[in-house]
């Protein structure tokens, strides 16, 4: 199958987290709203364990940790649970950015239909946004800022470190889309001013379909978020329906072990990146990053390969290497990334792209010896 280089699509599992999970799931699978009895108490025990975990990882209460199934839902709800009090105080204002994930561009989209005024900013080719254009467009009315952390396809970490404590200033609520950042830039959003923020657990070797929405705390309330679906009490309304309680057991382990390991991962990653710069550097090919790389993360890369399509590449490299050229999410259609487009690189050379990414159990010796054979292949390719 070759090696896997599409972490930012998803992580493989921890085994210490399927561990945790199987254990869950044999032991521990009553129903964690069933107040009668000793196997719903001992589910709920576990669902609230997983809740300390996750809230331990990022610096903050466990009452502001709410599962989900994941990031889509939690920026649905981040997004569309502030209807209510928007049409309450005449805020319909929504700021966001075009390179957001479509979980937040098709929320936003759909809320335009409602009526509320989106505007969206675009990065420059660093694939940085500005945070004072965002800061300009502020009214009186702006309900909502969403800004990720980092971009899923090109790695860049966004301004929200500036960008929060400017909106806490101005009063403004912030979401920020941490699904490429949770776990790995642990100091960081520690130290972020957010009132919402979004990751899934399969980011971080975690298990696919659960998720969290923090909903940070001010003055001991809530933002003014509300549940999107109906029909149960479950995390205080805000996602009705059965907690999965092995996923949610299986979330907090991810993090519980992000949160140990970072540091260490973190010099893993780096020393990723290194090879594969040094790899690219001795190729001869024609090549550049997409986007500054002062700004990357050192878990992931978007690589323009000059005169080599990216679809003819991938294939051809299949066997040695598992990269793609956008999000999963939107690998169905073979439209160009709109990331990058809206980056302002030119066709041609978003044609010519791929992301790489990878992760802190990716093999160094085997990661040199399949890019080795993936940048021969380019080289073969090139036009
Ligand atoms: N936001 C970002 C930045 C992502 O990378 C992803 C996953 N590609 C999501 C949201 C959605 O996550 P999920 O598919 O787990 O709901």
């Amino acid at each position: 199958m070759g090696i896997y280089l599409d972490s930012n699509a998803s992580s493989p599992i921890d085994e210490r987290v399927l561990a945790v999970m199987v254990d869950t799931y044999l032991n521990s699978y009553g129903n964690a709203d069933s107040r009668t009895h000793n196997h719903g108490e001992q589910a709920r025990i576990t669902v609230e364990y997983a809740r300390k975990q996750v809230a331990s990882l990022l610096g903050i209460n466990s009452s502001e940790v709410f599962f989900t199934s994941g990031s889509t839902e939690s920026n649905n709800i981040a997004i569309q649970g502030l209807e209510e009090y928007a049409l309450e105080t005449n805020k319909k204002h929504i700021i966001t950015s075009a390179v957001e994930h479509k979980s937040v561009l098709e929320t936003v989209k759909m809320m335009k239909k409602k009526g509320f005024e989106i505007e969206l900013v675009k990065p420059d080719l660093s694939g940085q946004v500005n945070m004072q254009e965002i800061l300009d467009k502020v009214r009186d009315d702006t309900l909502l800022v969403s800004i990720m952390h980092v971009n899923n396809e090109t790695g860049i970490i966004q301004p929200v470190a500036e960008l929060g404590s400017e909106l806490e200033k101005r009063n403004v609520l912030f979401h920020v889309d941490a699904t490429q950042s949770c776990g790995k830039l642990v100091d960081e959003i520690r130290n972020l001013k957010y009132n919402m923020l979004s990751f899934s657990a399969h980011k971080l070797k975690g298990p696919k379909g659960v998720g969290v929405l923090v909903l940070k705390k001010k003055r001991y309330k809530l933002p003014p978020v509300k549940n999107i679906m109906y029909g149960g009490q479950q995390e205080h309304g805000i996602r009705p329906g059965t907690i999965p309680v092995a996923l949610v057991a299986g979330c907090g382990k991810a993090c519980e072990i992000a949160e140990i390991e970072y540091k260490e991962n973190s010099h893993k990653l780096r020393k990723l990146k290194s090879t594969l710069e040094e790899l690219l550097n001795d190729s001869g090919l024609d090549y550049h990053y997409n986007g500054d790389q002062n700004y990357c993360v050192d878990s992931s890369a978007n690589i323009c390969f000059k005169g080599v399509m990216s679809e003819a590449l991938m294939l051809s490299c299949k066997q040695y290497c598992s990269v793609s050229n956008g999000s999963a999410c939107t690998s169905k259609s073979y439209s160009p990334s709109y990331v990058l487009e809206a980056m302002g690189i030119p066709i041609e050379d978003i044609e010519s792209s791929v992301r790489i990414s990878w992760g802190p159990e990716t093999d160094e010796i085997e990661f040199r010896e399949n890019l080795g054979k993936m940048i021969a292949i380019a080289k073969s390719l090139a036009v």
